[in-house]
């Protein structure tokens, strides 16, 4: 409210009242812990919905938001001193910097609002035909469950009946149960996902000692490492890793992360966890800092244009054909439903993974960094 008023005095002579700054701070606001695709929607919506094409009223919405930008700035330097604010600051200036773009855009003529009205229809199209593909995911999932559950019944009474000197039954048997097992897992996949487009994953918060996780889950998974001969190295997390969270969903999420890099490592190659506690200055009286875990390989590496794209759904950057099932082959790419999963149990958790590389070469294999980054609440937090 000061801020509006401020901002107002300052600007005597603009029409837009303290009521529709005060609107204007408030959807800012809002969109900061949004992706920077949905933030810039809900800026445009706003511009288009506020402005449309008064090309009078968007020039003294430009000087507005201006203004408002440096009060902003002044006031969380005499709240939080200028060293914090000049750390985050690119978070709340992104905001500013999309609502002075689309609003230069219409106060510069009618035509570019046609445009952008156009552009925020085709987006809304798209939300929509994200949403079929979410509720499509769901029902096949939920169809794939029955055949499933006949073959892994019929399966069953095929071991019953083979007799222990019959090894070539046998091993069509351990075949079968091997692409069950898998097809069960990929189902599960596809209603993760969907649970989390749909916003309805649930996390059970408990205690949770997060290097006990991590070992549990490379322990898991030693196997398939020493059959292709990478190395898995856990180093001892040197602090106190009792966070809250869901011992299950967070072991999901590592389990994906250390065997993509399995994955995408060559033989031969290693794959290492270490963790750090980081963002000490941002404790508060209920979080104490956050753990970034970071899974290195020494793999195949990403390349920069596909290390976001990575986390979307279907969002494997290799040839379709070339996909296979296999968990731990070389490259075997796999529906691509595994980091956006980790990304959705993440951020349900307030946490952020993000991935760093130097780029893709397979003969170089610059290698990838996955980075786990989870608060350390000091109690449970309220809402699970
Ligand atoms: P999937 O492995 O099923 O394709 P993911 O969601 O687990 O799906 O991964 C998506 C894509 O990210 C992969 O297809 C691969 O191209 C890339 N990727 C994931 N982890 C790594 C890694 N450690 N090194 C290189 N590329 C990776």
């Amino acid at each position: 409210m000061r801020l509006c008023e401020m901002t107002l005095s300052d600007l005597p002579n603009v029409l837009p009242e303290s009521k529709e700054v005060d609107e204007f701070v408030f959807m800012v606001a809002n969109t900061l812990k949004q992706s920077l695709p949905d933030q810039l929607y809900a800026i445009q919506l706003w511009a288009v919905r506020r402005l449309g094409a008064d090309t009078a009223a968007a020039s003294d919405w430009l000087l507005i938001e201006r203004v408002l930008k440096d009060n902003v700035m002044k006031e969380m330097v005499k709240a939080f001193g200028a060293e914090s604010v000049v750390a985050n600051w690119s978070i709340i200036d992104r905001p500013f910097m999309y609502a002075i773009i689309e609003t230069t855009k219409l106060a510069s003529g009618s035509d570019n609002a046609i445009l952008l009205d156009h552009m925020v229809n085709l987006r809304r199209q798209m939300a929509e035909l994200d949403r079929t593909k979410s509720n499509f995911i769901q029902v096949a999932a939920h169809e794939l469950k029955t055949p499933l559950t006949l073959l892994e019944g019929y399966a069953n009474m095929l071991r019953d009946e083979i007799s222990d000197n019959n090894p070539l039954m046998q091993m069509y048997v351990a075949g079968l149960d091997g692409g069950t097992a898998r097809l069960r897992e990929i189902i599960g996949d596809m209603i993760d996902l969907s649970m989390i487009e749909s916003g309805s994953i649930k996390i059970t918060h408990q205690m949770v000692y997060l290097e006990k996780v991590v070992r549990q889950v490379a322990r898991a998974t030693q196997r398939a490492f020493e059959h292709r001969r990478v190395e898995l190295i856990v180093e001892p997390f040197e602090m106190e890793d009792l966070i809250f969270g869901d011992p299950e969903r967070l072991s999901q999420v590592f389990s994906k992360v250390i065997s993509n890099g399995l994955k995408y490592t060559p033989d031969g190659g290693q794959v290492t966890v270490r963790a750090q506690l980081v963002r000490h200055e941002e404790a508060t009286e209920q979080l104490d800092g956050y753990i970034d875990v970071q899974v290195s390989d020494t793999g195949i590496g990403i390349a920069p244009e596909n290390l976001e794209r990575i986390f979307q759904s279907f969002g494997g950057v290799g040839d379709v054909a070339l996909h296979s099932s296999g968990k731990t082959k070389f490259k075997g790419g796999g529906p691509g439903l595994g980091l956006p999963i980790a990304r959705g149990i993440v951020d349900a958790h307030g946490g952020r993974i993000w991935a760093e590389s130097a780029g893709f070469d397979e003969r170089k294999k610059h290698g990838s960094t996955f980075h786990i980054e989870l608060p350390r609440y000091k109690s449970a937090p309220a809402k699970s």
